[in-house]
This record gives structure tokens, sequence and C-alpha cells, in this order.
């Protein structure tokens, strides 16, 4: 029986790929990473320093026999080590030519969390000694032994690196030098001799001077260091499964540390922050290779190499073309210089910020490197949002988080970053920021419609409660406000107008900053970086996008500023205007109210009828905007008692005034105080009669379109009357008046007929004709499994996914996010958040059945979807996979649904 191979050589990858199958991921599977990219270097002909990998199938094997070497693995290293021996003329532990190597982790996917690298394995005391014959420089030499001394102890042995740190510290102080690289031949052999020591007193064994020993033990450290804590952690956090292992990367020491013609860096392809072209890096003259990350010396900028090192400069500039072009992707690498001799030590796909990685896939799409639809794939939906919203310099964050400075952590439910002045109520905000140009958070328990101003006024929203659908996130998505919301830790005193944060008091006032994108909520103010939603690269990129993806993008926008951000930013269409935002506002609040608590007909008609010439001018500004682009116009759907006072309020207030009558000095006043309390009063039994146990399934939506027919009448009289008048103007207005809440066919055929004669009498009125559409929303699960009847009446269905994952699940959005949900989440219960990315197996399912039967009644039905997860990308690919005709999100998430949407195409095919 023969062995199985557990050690390749890195010019042996052809047979490594004929045994994995040839696929380059199982490559990386076996090699891990580093070791697949040295070798497959070595394969284009790259000057690699000659070594070996020792499989991640080893490891496993390893492992699992609880520490013993694969049969047969042992002789394959020595027999790869002769290989590089008879490669480099020089022998491991030979005490005239030594051969040094390192030993290197290396697993299929880079992790942080695992074991480090040891240098110059091979040096004991007579190979230094050999060393030192050799190259005739003893402080090199000494040098190079303790840091094998150093690594090895604290790699392989676990010592604390303190414990070297002190004999360094001792050294350089006896000296009288301030930096190592001043120590002296004579410094660095005592310090060799002290690390002896001390690795003797902590690791009761002798450094060992066995060359094929430190090799020995140097792997079974790395194959160990597999299933160590903070591996294991961080597999975990980053969901890499646990059972790939790692491989161990041998190579021969090449030196950077051997005078003046030898230098050590790293270096990037292209700028890894703006994604511009040409080598961006750093290095270092007569350093080894850890010594230009750990910052122990200012690093030269790696565009000076070219004169200090011109040869070797331009053979690292034509070497990095041939790693980007064999590589099709942006390289981060590791080389180093040896008596003027260039050797690449590493390379991998280089880590870049959202704004690089969009320049770099556009410009390598033009270069010729890779084509569109895989610069289109290469861009994450997420990226796009980082050109959308301010960003908190990382560097502060850390610095922040590592001060104490983050208090306490929510949901994540509107990007951004944003800091300024705790505010605790609306007015105040608006105040504070208009009045004296302040900037500040708002933060309360929760939102409501009336604190919308103060929302819009400051730079973000915190809130204690709700979740990711709750007012306050819904709103500052729509405005793309970062939001920060159901942060359960803070307690919040609006009567003393404080809030607690376990030990933190902060007070209305204090400076606070909040990050939209991980939740975290943070004391004081955070530097900002405001990123460029013009960027050229991205407009050309979201254009391929567009090329590609089947599915339309269309935006929330409730206002003429959100109508004409969404057009910018690429929507096709409004597929959900809220009709009823527009009674929140001030000016008319107050008509509505009455509307709601007239007694007559007549008062009735005459609150609806002032309340008519402000929506028409809503929907002419929302038509001017998008011109020649269809607009849902949704009718009024939340139920009336929104529009009043909190009855908690109201009785507050009432006590109030009552106790003023008794204070009250003229009889005007008196007269005037009682004429404000029945006025409350019938507010108070308005609000009281409106109550209901349940509003979410109440009397809202259509149901209140045909409780109050005249109501939803007006409102589709402003529109015809709006459409007429801008179609005068010269606007191409494709109107579409859309039902909400509908669970049985005949509330629609009840409701259109009533409106339906409406806005023909409207159009009989004008003389013009409006190429118009009525329909109607799927968010009850009845109206998708009655999709056939519904759509006799309906020309559009538009899926309130919030609603409809509402009322399939019987959880309510507004208290589950910040309550059970989660725990079900953490638990494992559900596998995500329902409202965030729509459920497959369920809601998606109810959404199949009412495409499929709403198209057998009218095959070009249109199917959108207008909930908050129309700016989801999974949701977005289920959206692409029911084949709707549209996904409608804030605009704010337009640029990411359209890349969503074509990501979800290009995966298709
Ligand atoms: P990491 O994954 O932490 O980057 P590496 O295995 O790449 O660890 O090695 C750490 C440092 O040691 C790097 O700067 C690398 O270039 C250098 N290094 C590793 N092997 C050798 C070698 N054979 N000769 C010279 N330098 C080396
Ligand atoms: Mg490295
Ligand atoms: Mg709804």
């Amino acid at each position: 029986m023969t062995t199985r191979q557990w050690v390749y050589r890195f010019d042996e990858l052809d047979s490594a790929e004929r045994y994995v199958g040839g696929s380059w991921e199982d490559v990386r599977a076996l090699f891990g990473g580093k070791g697949a990219n040295l070798a497959e270097m070595v394969r284009i002909g790259v000057p690699v320093p000659p070594g070996f990998i020792v499989t991640t199938e080893a490891c496993n094997v390893y492992l699992e026999a609880g520490g013993i070497f694969p049969e047969g693995m042992w002789d394959q290293v020595l027999q790869a080590l002769h290989t590089i021996e008879a490669d480099t003329g020089k022998t491991f532990g030979d005490p005239r030519q030594p051969l040094l190597v390192s030993c290197r982790s290396g697993a299929k996917f880079s992790m942080p969390g695992m074991m480090d690298t040891v240098l110059n394995i091979g040096l004991n005391d007579l190979t230094a000694q050999a060393m030192v014959n050799l190259t005739g420089d003893e402080r090199f030499v000494f040098d190079a032994y303790r840091r094998l001394i150093q690594m090895f102890g604290s790699v392989v042995m676990g010592v604390a690196d303190e414990v070297f740190e002190h004999v360094l510290t001792a050294a350089r102080q006896k000296a009288g030098v301030t930096v190592e690289s001043d120590l002296q031949a004579a410094d660095w052999k005592e310090v060799t001799d002290r690390f002896k020591n001390v690795f003797r007193n902590h690791t009761q064994i002798d450094f060992p001077q066995d060359p094929l020993e430190q090799l020995r033990m140097a792997t079974e450290a790395v194959f160990k260091s597999w299933n160590g804590k903070r591996a294991v952690d961080y597999r975990n956090a980053a969901n890499i499964p646990h059972d790939l292992g790692t491989a161990v990367n041998i190579v021969t020491m090449v030196f950077g540390n051997m005078g003046n013609d030898c230098a050590t860096g790293v270096a990037m392809t292209r700028n890894g922050s703006t994604g511009e072209p040409g080598l961006e890096g750093d290095f270092l003259i007569n350093a080894q290779g850890e010594d230009v990350v750990a910052g122990i010396r200012m690093t030269e900028d790696i565009t000076t190499m070219a004169a200090s090192f011109p040869e070797a400069y331009e053979e690292l500039c034509s070497i990095a073309n041939k790693l980007e072009l064999h590589y099709r992707d942006m390289q981060d690498m590791e080389f180093t210089i040896e008596k003027g001799k260039l050797w690449m030590l590493q390379t991998r796909d280089g880590k870049r910020t959202a704004r690089a990685a969009v320049r770099i896939a556009v410009d390598m799409t033009r270069e010729g490197l890779i084509s569109m639809d895989q610069a289109v794939l290469r861009i994450s939906p997420e990226q796009i949002d980082f050109f959308l919203h301010p960003q908190f310099d990382p560097a502060a964050i850390a610095d922040a988080r590592s001060h104490g400075r983050m208090v306490a952590r929510g949901l994540n439910v509107s990007p951004g970053a944003a800091g300024g002045l705790v505010v605790f109520e609306a007015d105040l905000a608006e105040t504070w920021t208009k009045r004296d140009g302040k900037k500040v958070i708002l933060v309360r328990p929760e939102t409501k419609p009336d604190d919308v101003h103060g929302l819009l006024a400051a730079q973000g929203v915190l809130t204690s409660r709700g979740g990711r659908t709750s007012h306050a996130a819904l709103v500052a998505r729509q405005f793309g406000k970062p939001a920060v919301v159901g942060v359960a830790a803070l307690e919040i005193d609006l009567s003393k107008r404080e809030m607690r944060c376990g030990e933190t008091l902060i007070r209305e006032g204090d400076v606070i900053s909040i990050d939209g994108n991980t939740g975290e909520v943070f004391l004081g103010e955070l530097p900002t970086m405001l990123p460029d939603i013009k960027d050229p690269w991205l407009i050309d990129l979201l254009s391929w996008a567009d090329e590609y993806r089947t599915l339309g993008v269309w935006a929330n926008a409730d206002y003429p500023e959100d109508a004409r951000r969404a057009r910018s930013y690429g929507a096709q269409g409004i597929g959900l205007c809220r009709s009823e935002h527009m009674f929140f506002e001030t000016d008319r609040l107050p008509l509505f109210q009455k509307m709601i608590m007239a007694r007559l007909p007549v008062d009735q008609r005459e609150a609806l009828d002032a309340l008519l010439p402000f929506q028409r001018d809503d929907f002419a500004g929302l038509f001017r905007e998008m011109d020649g682009m269809p607009v849902i116009i949704r009718l009024i759907d939340p139920p009336l008692h929104e529009f009043l006072p909190d009855l908690v309020e109201l009785m507050g207030q009432l006590s109030d005034l009552k106790l003023r009558i008794r204070d009250a000095g003229t009889l005007p006043d008196i007269d005037a105080l009682l004429e404000e309390i029945r006025i409350k009063e019938r507010l108070r039994e308005q609000a009281e009669k409106l109550k209901e146990q349940n509003p979410m399934l109440g009397m809202r939506g259509v149901r209140l379109g045909i409780h109050i027919p005249d109501l939803t009448k007006m409102q589709v009289r402003a529109i015809f009357e709006a459409a007429c008048l801008v179609t005068r103007e010269g606007v191409t207005v494709l109107p579409k008046i859309m039902i909400p809440l509908v669970g049985h066919a005949n509330e629609l055929k009840v409701q259109r007929e009533a409106l339906e004669a409406e806005a023909q009498a409207v159009m009989a009125e004008q003389n013009l004709k409006i190429d118009y559409k009525f329909g109607t929303m799927i968010e009850l699960p009845r109206a998708a499994l009655t999709a056939d009847q519904i759509a006799e009446y309906a020309e559009f269905f538009s899926y309130g996914t919030n609603d409809l994952t509402q009322t399939t699940y019987g959880i309510s959005r507004d208290d589950a996010e910040s309550g059970f949900l989660i725990e079900y989440v953490g638990k494992g219960i559900l596998p995500e958040n329902p409202f965030a990315t729509l459920d497959e197996d369920g809601v998606v399912q109810l959404m199949k059945i009412g495409v499929d039967k709403g198209r057998s009644v009218r095959p070009d039905l249109e199917c959108g979807i207008c909930g908050e997860h129309g700016g989801d990308p999974r949701s977005i690919a289920l959206c692409h996979s029911l084949g709707l005709t549209y996904v409608s999100c804030s605009p704010f998430r337009v640029p990411i649904a359209r890349l969503a949407a074509a990501h979800a195409a290009l995966r298709k095919k």
C-alpha cells in the first residue's frame, strides 16, 4: 500500500491539482491560501525561495489521532528538505553551509487567530558560528539567532512576549541606545544567551539545538494552533468551518537584513484606499520581514525603491503586473531583497475600501483583466451603501472602543455615522438646529409621526425601543439618517431630560455619536468622512449593473425631494407614496383632526374640501419630479387615532387646564380656557371612541375608505386634479391608485367603484384623459390566497411585506423586534429576522401563490414589492426568482437595489 502524499514541494502544484481534481478552491483547501499562492507563483515563474507544503489533510489526521503525525509524513518532510538542500546547495544543520527555513501557518481562509510564523529555523550554536564565518557579519547572525529563540519561545512554547521584551529593554539601556537596530554584535550575542536562559526558565527545557527537532516542534505547534482558543473563536465569529485544518509552509530563508544591499517590504498592486493604479506600500532597507509591520522603524514609501533598488523595483513592478494578470485581482505582496536579488514571499487578494473596490473593478474591466459581469459581481451591495452615508474614521472607532467610550449597542437600522448633542424632544431638535446651528441627535424611547420634523433636523436618531420596522427606523431609512433603535440598555428619563446607560449618565446637551452601520453608541464626537455618490467609477459600475438586471427598481417616496433624490439615484418610478404622511404636516393636522371630529357630514365635507388643495399640490409636485415615470399613490392607510393626540397626554392637559381656571383672573381668560377645555374634551371623547385593542388589525386601510368614502374620494380627486394640472404643463403623468389592506375581493370592488366614478368625474370636468390604473396592496394572507378573485378588480399588485410578514407570522412588528424576536434569532429558532429578510418558506410562498393566481387572470399583471424588504439584497434575489416586475425601496437604497438585482440576474444564469 502506498501512503498518501502529505507533503508537496512548491513546484508540485500540478500533482496536487490532479489529486484534488483540478479546482483552485480545492487546491487552496489542501495547501492553504498562502501555500497555494506560493506554489502558483512558482508555476508562473515568479522568484520564490524553494520550499514545500505540509497539507491541511496531514493537519486533520494529526489532530484526529490526538497528536501523531500521519504515517509517512515526516519521511516526506525530510525528503522535501533534501530536495531544497540540493536546490540551494545548503544543508539543514550543516556547520559549513547551513540551510535556514521559516515555518509558516496557512489555512484556506486567512485567520488572524492562528499561529504566527517562526523564522530562522536551523540556527543553533554550531550553525550560527558557520553563518558568522560565511557572512563575516556577527551582528546579523546573532540578531537572527535571538529572533529564532524569541519566536520559537513565544509561538511554539507559549512563553509570554514580555519576558523577552524585558531582556531587550535591559540590553538597550545597558548599551545606551533607544532603538534595537543600534545594538551591536556583542549586544546580540549577550541577548541570545539571556534568551536561552529565559527559554529554559519558562519551559523547563533547553532551547532545542537539533534543527530537525526545531522543525518538528514548530510543525506540531502550527497543527495544534488550529484548535487554539483564539482560532476557534475567530472561526465561530467569521463562520469558517472547523474541519478545514491548516497547512504548514516550510520556506528557505532569505535575508533582507544582511546589509544595505538588502531590504524587505510589503506592497499592494494598487492603492487600497482609493483604488488608484500603481504600487502602494512600505519597505525597509537592511531589515527582516517582521520589522515592516511591527512598526519599530520608520518605513519608506515603496516608490523610493525606484532610486535605491532600481533593478529590483522594476522587477517588482513587472511581477505585480504579472500577478494581477494571473489572478485578475489586486494583490497584496510580501517581498525581500537579499544582496540585490528579489524574492517574493507571499501574495494574496488585497484588502481594500469600498471606494477602492469599485474603482479597481471598473478599471480592471477597462484594462481587459475582467469582464463587465465579473466587475458587477465583485462589488457587494453593502459596499455601495458606503458611498451614501458619512462614515466614522475606523481609527477613531477603534480608539473610542479601547477607551471605553462605546456605551451601548442596539439595532443598526439605518446606516451612516452621526454625532451631535443629545436632544430628547423633536421641537427642541429643530430649534437647536435651525436657530442655533447646532448638530443634534434626537433621542426618544420611540418616535411617532409628529416627531418627524425633529428627526429631519437631527443628524441621527437613537431610540431605546422599537425594531427594524419601527417608525424611527422607517423614517430614518427613508431620509438617509443614521439610526440606532431598540437599545434596551438605555434608560431614558424624559422628565429629567437625561438617560442612563449602565453607569454612564448622559444629559440633554451632552455629545454622543451613533454608528448606524454597527448599532454602536459612543460618548463624545467621532470624526467622520463623507464618501461621494457621484464617484465616476460607481456611476459606471451601476450603469453596467442596469444592463444585467431584469427587475425594475422603484422608490418609496412621499415628498418631491425624495422623488428627486430617488430619480437621481436611478429609480424608475415611485412604488409607494404614503398619501397620509401629508396629513401630519403641522398646517394640515388641525384640518385633518377636524375631519375626524366632525359630527355632521357638512362639517366633514368642509374639512375635506380644505385639505384637497394641499393634497393636490403635493401630488402635483411628485408628478412633476417623476415626469414620464409611474407614481403609485397609496390611499390613506393608518387608523385614525394615530392622527389624534395620545389619550394619556390629553388627560394630563385637561387637568392642567382645569387647574388654570382656578387661577384665572378675568372672565375672558376663563372663557378662553373653557373653550379650550371643550375642544380637548371633544378630542378625548373621539380618541376614546377610536381606541382599538388591536389597531393594526382594526379600522385602517380599505376599511377606512369604505367607512368614510368621502375621505378617499377626496384623495382620488386630488390625484386626478393634480394629474390634469401637470399634464397641461406638459408633464407626462402615470398615476396609479393603490388601495391598501384588502382581504376580500368585494372590499376592492366596492371601493374601486366609488373611486373610479370620482376619477371619471374629475376627468370629465377637466376634459382630459389621464392614463391611470387602479390596483391593490397584497399584504394579508387572504389576499394572496384569493389573488385570482382580487385580480378581477386590480390592475396591479404591490406586496406590502411588512404587514404580510406581520400577519403571516402573527407577530407584531412594532413590539417583537425589540423583544422575543431577538431571542428567537439568538437561539436559532428563527434563522433570521423575517422583517429584515423575506421569509422564504412562508411569506415568499404566499407571494408566489399571489403572483401565480393573479397572473392566471391577468397575464401581464404588474407585481411589485414596497415593504422594507425591497431594499434588502437577499430579499431582492427572492423577488427576482418570483418574477416580480420591480422592487420599491427607500431612495437611499436604490443604488444598492440596482446592484442586488443585477447580482440576482447574473447568478440565475
Ligand atoms: P503572516 O501570515 O503573519 O504574514 P508570514 O508567514 O507571511 O506571516 O511571515 C511573517 C513575516 O516573515 C513576513 O514579513 C514574511 O515575509 C517573513 N518571512 C516568512 N518566511 C520568510 C522567509 N523564508 N524568508 C524571509 N522572510 C520570511
Ligand atoms: Mg504574510
Ligand atoms: Mg401595510
